[in-house]
């Protein structure tokens, strides 16, 4: 279960909507997105509860592996979470140990400053709270197995408790983080439910829900199912958040926990800017850090993604076999440039994902860098364009290139360019900085030849100075272009030669 936000709370009386399919299928999971809003039959209205996205896996039969069927998505937006779905996919899979990792790197951090302003203290284990439920046939699915929402049902309630014996008072849901099922429990399993609050942040808390099963054999071990944390925080009756009490934790494990929530919390909030935030609404460049680097390459990737699955893209010319489309949305201008070459596609990706080599055929590349290399698919760069300013000086780049090979067949190859913030690398006096919010590479294998687009989408100040300008542009892309085949054809003769 991927992290769920919960805008709002549903009454009693109010109609609860959920829309779920498949998103994506991958080799034995799948993607299941779950979109919940809430009604008023009163006066009609609609809104937002929350979004979220379940992965389930498909059990083999026997020793035979399983390969699902593909989902074949058909409307514009099927397309853009489909292709989403894949990095949705890759963050869960290094989500544990991203977390473990951050937990270790940032307990040690000051904490004394979160507690300002709150009210009086509460010891953590006052709020603690355990329960056993017995797994009957109405809890499970017709393979026995528990339904993982029972087993969060549970937790949430449990939680719940914990969360009101902090604040005495009805406390509300916003948060479930990340987590996984580790294993199935059955009918006629017993599990056993722990919650404690982790620690409280003036106006919100974390408890943490841990799920154990054992069967009546008291020999057979007992299993970790999962283990969540929930934000809580209590609402007045404006819906204002009420201040709450301080936690006190208890020694050892308590205040191992206490320090982590502290973690936990900057991580999430981060990831919610980082991963929530409309485009319109994110400041062009986002400040890289460890805590939020997995979230701005999946934001970076994803907004690369969603501008490939437009279908409004209007032919604006072509010139030599250079097509040139442009796309308005709202107060965005995007491009599009194609090219179709006869070199191989894989080829291409390394060649065009490797932009240090990109001053070799855009001659608005002066230079570029390698500042860090993040992981195997993900680096910053910094550039140095030929564009000089309106300060006479020439403009420099600090981007984040995120590479990402196809993940199933017709899958194209991606290169996402952004534009970050790196705090070990300030704005120096010789250039001016200048930022690009989203741009980049997606290439198709079509047989022999391949299809090379490159997108970008213009700033909003520069919106006018572009449109007044198209023909000059579709020259200069088309010249551009044409370069870059080259490139690309040379470098790959070169490889080939013995
Ligand atoms: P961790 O202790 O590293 O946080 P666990 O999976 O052991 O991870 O537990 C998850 C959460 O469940 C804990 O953070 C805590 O809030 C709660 N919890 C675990 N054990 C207990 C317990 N014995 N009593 C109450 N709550 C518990």
């Amino acid at each position: 279960m991927d992290d769920i936000y919960f805008e709002h709370t549903i009454s009693v009386g109010q109609v609860v909507n959920l829309k779920t399919k498949v998103n994506r299928a991958f080799n034995s999971s799948m993607e299941v997105g779950i979109h919940v809003t809430s009604e008023d039959l009163c006066n009609g209205k609609e809104w937002k509860v929350c979004q979220a996205f379940a992965t389930f896996v498909a059990q083999p039969q026997g020793n035979k592996k399983v390969k699902l069927k593909p989902v074949t998505p058909v409307t514009e937006e099927e397309h853009l979470e489909h292709s989403i779905a894949a990095e949705r996919r890759r963050m869960r899979l290094v989500h544990t140990d991203n977390i473990k990792d951050l937990l270790t790197r940032s307990t040690q951090q000051d904490e004394r400053s979160l507690e300002r302003g709150m009210n009086g203290e509460v010891l953590a284990q006052k709020t603690r709270v355990e329960s056993v439920e017995l797994v009957l046939p109405p809890h499970a699915n017709h393979q026995g197995n528990t339904f993982g929402g029972q087993i969060m049902a549970w937790m949430e309630n449990i939680a719940t408790i914990a969360a009101s014996r902090l604040c005495h008072a009805h406390p509300t849901l916003k948060v479930i983080e990340m987590f996984h099922f580790r294993g199935p429990s059955q009918v006629g399993d017993r599990l056993i439910l722990k919650a404690i609050v982790n620690n409280s942040f003036k106006d919100s808390m974390e408890v943490g829900v841990c799920a154990e099963a054992f069967c009546h054999d008291v020999d057979v071990p007992r299993r970790h199912i999962n283990s969540a944390f929930m934000t809580f925080v209590v609402l007045d009756e404006n819906n204002h958040q009420c201040i709450l009490s301080r936690i006190k934790p208890e020694p050892g494990d308590g205040e191992r926990r206490y320090r982590e929530a502290i973690a936990r919390r900057k991580i999430r909030l981060d990831r919610k800017y980082v991963i929530s935030c409309k485009q319109s609404e994110m400041p062009l460049s986002v400040p890289w850090d460890p805590c939020n680097q997995v979230y701005l390459s999946y934001n970076n990737v994803s907004a690369l993604k969603m501008l490939v699955s437009k279908t409004d893209w209007v032919l604006a010319s072509e010139i030599n076999k250079v097509r040139l489309y442009t796309l308005e949305d709202g107060k965005f201008l995007s491009f599009k440039v194609e090219i179709i070459i006869s070199v191989d596609a894989r080829e291409t990706f390394n060649l065009l994902s490797d932009l240090s080599r990109r001053s070799e055929w855009d001659k608005y590349y002066k230079e570029c860098q390698l500042l860090q290399q993040v992981n195997e698919d993900d680096a910053i760069y910094h550039v140095v364009s030929t564009v000089s300013s309106t300060e006479g000086k020439h403009q420099d780049f600090v981007i984040l290139a995120c590479r990402r090979p196809p993940c199933d067949v017709g899958d194209p190859y991606v290169v996402a360019f952004r534009s970050v913030t790196l705090p070990t690398y300030p704005p120096r006096a010789e250039y001016t900085r200048g930022e690009t919010l989203c741009s980049g590479f997606c290439i198709w294998s079509q047989g022999p030849r391949t299809k090379v687009t490159y997108y970008n989408q213009f700033t909003p100040g520069l919106v006018s100075q572009v449109t007044t300008n198209i023909s000059g542009l579709s020259s200069d892309f088309a010249n551009t272009y044409q370069s870059c085949e080259q490139f690309l054809i040379k470098n790959t003769m070169d490889s080939n030669q013995p």
